[in-house]
């Protein structure tokens, strides 16, 4: 089987070891757009497009520290190495997943400088067509593959809300996949759009150097935590105007730069309609356990699931994905599998999620993990993954300012323990 691969950030990184690992009958080319791996991790200054004219990819920042401990964000076969910290910073991860690569030898595999334009199946053959740009050459070349493995991440198209006034207000905006430095906002007020994961992390950031930071969210309760004396809570923003942003509150202050931590859309800019994948409000459909196409199986969109221990997830859904692929298990009927989806949207309905949190996993991480192991007969993820995954996240909401400092250690599959 001939196995295309869309990305060599760590999800694709871990398909290509899987691929390679001589347990499945499969060649594989990987395609990555950039000129190295890391996807995400591979911090850029500069924002916009590159020099082929290609969207800037990374959303990473300088500062940037891991917001979950290296115990849980290494892959099962491949642990992050030993260190005294366990947050660690953007740079050890970048070099991390470089050994991984060269651990399992597979850089070969991987065309560099090459982006991927179009996927489509092709008629006829059960194949897909795979159109790809060679950046440097600047030449377009077509190849035909059995299966298609999409890695492209979901943190580089960001999604940003049409505030009312945002287009008389004459300070800055900026969405934080474009951010890198807290010095552009020495000195200034800034307004945080957003109180998720990064939103909380950036305030923070920003704090060191701005004058004052508002955090604007709609959580229904004061987050806990204690922010540096120059963060404020506030509301929602009801509107700008030229040189303030009004809060649902009614209180009115003067800013100079709102800053959208508002997230991200999945964007698969390069998946005809024929693939049958469409983003409907941020749930990717029809997709059978988040994963597979359910029109065409032979397509996977590897990593959509966030609130995750993502590397080790990315090889147990690669795992899985072969495991079918291969032959050794075989699909459920379209019709089972469009009713399993529904059956997960009325799940997560009822728990008075929306549609755009479909792919949330969060604190019952481990209820998805198990299903994948237990569906296609493959070795599960342990515990103690979900276990540290949710004390690290409830540190980072008791503790913003110093959760980063505990250090833990993984002694079994059930258990850890704080050093
Ligand atoms: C700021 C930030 C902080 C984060 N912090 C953490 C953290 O602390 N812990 C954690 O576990 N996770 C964190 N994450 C989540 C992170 O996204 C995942 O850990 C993981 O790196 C995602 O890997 P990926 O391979 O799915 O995507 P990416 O890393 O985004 O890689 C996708 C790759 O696909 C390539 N590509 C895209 N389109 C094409 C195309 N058309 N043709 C060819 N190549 C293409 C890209 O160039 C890229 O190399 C963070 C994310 C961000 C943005």
């Amino acid at each position: 089987m001939k196995v295309a691969v869309i990305g060599a950030g760590s999800a694709g990184l871990a398909a290509l070891r899987h691929c390679t690992s001589g347990t499945y009958d499969t060649q594989v080319v990987c395609y990555e757009k950039t000129d190295q791996v890391g996807g995400t991790w591979v911090y850029r200054e500069e924002t916009g497009f590159d020099r082929y004219g290609l969207p800037i990819h990374t959303s990473m920042y300088k500062n940037l520290r891991t917001n979950l401990p290296k115990e849980v964000m290494g892959y099962p076969d491949y642990p992050v190495p030993d260190s005294p910290e366990s947050y660690l910073t953007r740079t050890q991860i970048l070099e991390f997943l470089n050994s991984y690569c060269d651990h399992f030898n597979i850089r070969q595999y991987i065309r560099f400088l090459h982006n991927v334009e179009l996927v489509e199946p092709s008629t006829g053959d059960r194949k897909w067509t795979v159109k790809v740009k060679d950046l440097k050459k600047n030449t377009v070349l077509t190849e035909s593959f059995d299966a298609v493995m999409v890695c492209n991440g979901h943190y580089f198209e960001p999604s940003t809300p049409n505030l009312k006034g945002h287009l008389i207000f004459q300070g800055q905006q900026l969405h934080s996949h474009d951010y890198r430095v807290p010095d552009i906002f020495a000195n200034k007020t800034v307004v945080v759009v957003g109180a998720g994961p990064s939103g909380m992390d950036l305030a923070l950031d920003i704090s060191k150097t701005a004058k004052r930071v508002y955090l604007s969210h709609h959580l229904k309760e004061s987050i806990g935590t204690i922010f540096p004396e120059n963060v404020v809570q506030k509301p929602d923003i009801k509107e700008l105007t030229e040189h303030t942003v009004l809060f649902q509150d009614g209180t009115n202050e003067p800013v100079d730069v709102v800053f959208y931590c508002t997230g991200y859309k999945y964007s698969f800019p390069f998946l005809s309609e024929k693939c049958g994948v469409r983003v409907d409000s941020n749930m990717v459909t029809p997709l059978w356990k988040h994963l597979i196409s359910i029109e065409n199986p032979t397509l996977a969109l590897v990593g959509l699931p966030f609130y995750v221990c993502a590397f080790n997830m990315f090889d147990l859904q690669v795992r899985f994905v072969l495991q079918y692929w291969s032959g050794k298990k075989d699909f459920p009927s379209k019709a089972d599998m469009l009713q399993e989806e529904a059956d997960e949207l009325r799940r997560r309905q009822e728990e008075g999620l929306q549609k755009r949190h479909f792919h949330m996993m969060g604190y019952n991480q481990d209820r998805y993990y198990n299903d994948l192991a237990n569906t296609a007969g493959i070795t599960p993820l342990p515990p103690v993954l979900t276990k540290l995954h949710n004390e690290s996240s409830m540190r980072f909401l008791d503790n913003l300012v110093h959760y980063r400092e505990s250090r833990y250690k993984i002694i079994d599959d059930y258990n850890f323990i704080q050093l």
